[in-house]
């Protein structure tokens, strides 16, 4: 149901509505789309060696009126697959058709890796570290020179979706440098317990497009090569929640499920002291203190134990699922807070909250022109 905004109508708020004037054309990747439309296209980027075209899948909702250009992508790390079905349920959410901006969605950036289950391009890159590119490099250069100067440079905010590398889950979090213009209102806007303000990583895609000065948020999720239901629909929430707070979507008039977010102010790894069969006990999201036993590492041919015991307070962001362990590697991931303590109650509320929260497959309908029964004969 469309409602139309008169100019200087007065909101319930008491606020002055925005001057509605319809949106111009949208200009991407040597494409016209009007604006009511909504078109998808492949991008080429790269061949392989076969000949075969990788190209990249691209949606383009256009609203009627202006507003942000929102670029949700996901899979630049081809084996992270929670954001391409985060992606998927979003595009057909019911609220869409009253758009106001333009929404990019790209489910699949690396589609060698999505097809190869990998992380990485064929040339051993991580994209994620490609950026901007660079349009005579090896393979992750190129898909990363096209994939910015066609897609991220016409986009004025930006949601980039991952997972946890491959044995390892991570709780839903946001990761943000705060400090950069946009940035904290789009982190806080996302509506989850946990964000986590981080540093950027030279030629990521959140350094290189915030050095454009488009604010990036990235959406931290469950593991790759895994779909958790929990990190999806927690995903899905997340990105209409910014939409709305962007003002790209009308304001619900039901509140659904909402978090107060709390920004960590350190995290760091806690690492296997010794080499063995590792058993967590601390459960992803959990609190815990200074002296708890956090795991256990056992011998595998004896009955010699280690207790991995934690050694400041703090709750668990990221957890290791693979019981082979070598000294040294990264068992647990813990952020600090300043109430550690009340960060764990809203993880373990807004967990319960996510898990009875249905509402989004209510208002997913697809439109009658993508619906494939439309078509039947
Ligand atoms: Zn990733």
């Amino acid at each position: 149901m469309s409602k139309t905004v008169n100019a200087d109508s007065t909101t319930k708020a008491g606020k002055k509505a925005k001057t509605t004037k319809a949106a111009k054309p949208f200009e991407i990747a040597g494409r016209t789309i009007q604006p009511g439309e909504r078109v998808q296209f492949d991008l080429p980027t790269a061949n392989l060696f076969t000949h075969t075209p990788l190209n990249m899948p691209v949606e383009v909702i256009h609203g009627r009126l202006p507003g942000p250009v929102l670029l949700i992508c996901a899979a630049i790390h081809g084996d992270e697959l929670n954001g391409v079905e985060i992606i998927r349920r979003t595009r057909s959410f019911g609220a869409l058709n009253r758009l106001r901006g333009t929404l990019v969605l790209v489910p699949v950036v690396n589609l060698f890796g999505f097809i190869h289950q990998s992380r990485y391009l064929p040339d051993r890159r991580d994209l994620n570290r490609c950026f901007p590119g660079n349009e005579r490099g090896s393979i992750a250069s190129r898909m990363a020179h096209i994939f910015f100067n066609e897609v991220v440079k016409r986009c004025t905010h930006i949601i980039d979706l991952h997972t946890a590398a491959v044995n390892r889950d991570n709780l839903p979090q946001v990761r943000a440098a705060l400090d950069e213009p946009g940035v904290r209102a789009m982190a806080e806007g996302f509506s989850i317990p946990v964000i986590i303000n981080s540093g950027l990583i030279d030629n990521s895609l959140r350094a290189e497009a915030g050095q454009l000065g488009i604010p990036v948020i990235t959406y931290e999720a469950g593991e790759a090569l895994r779909l958790y239901e929990r990190s999806i629909v927690t995903g899905v929430r997340g990105i209409v929640s910014v939409m709305r707070a962007l003002e790209m979507l009308p304001a619900k008039k039901i509140q659904t499920v909402r978090a107060e977010p709390y920004i960590a102010k350190s995290s760091g790894w806690f690492r296997a002291p010794a080499d063995g069969i590792f058993r967590p006990i601390a459960k992803l999201g959990a609190r815990v203190k200074a002296g708890d036993t956090l795991g256990v590492i056992s011998a595998p041919f004896s009955s010699d134990e280690s207790l991995l015991l934690a050694k400041r307070d703090g709750i668990v962001i990221c957890l290791s699922n693979l019981p082979l362990v070598n000294e040294g590697e990264a068992l647990f991931h813990i952020a600090y807070f300043e109430e550690a303590r009340a960060v764990a109650s809203e993880i373990a509320e807004h967990g319960s909250n996510i898990e009875e929260d249905r509402l989004y497959e209510i208002e997913s309908v697809p439109s009658p022109a993508e619906d494939p029964r439309s078509d039947a004969t």
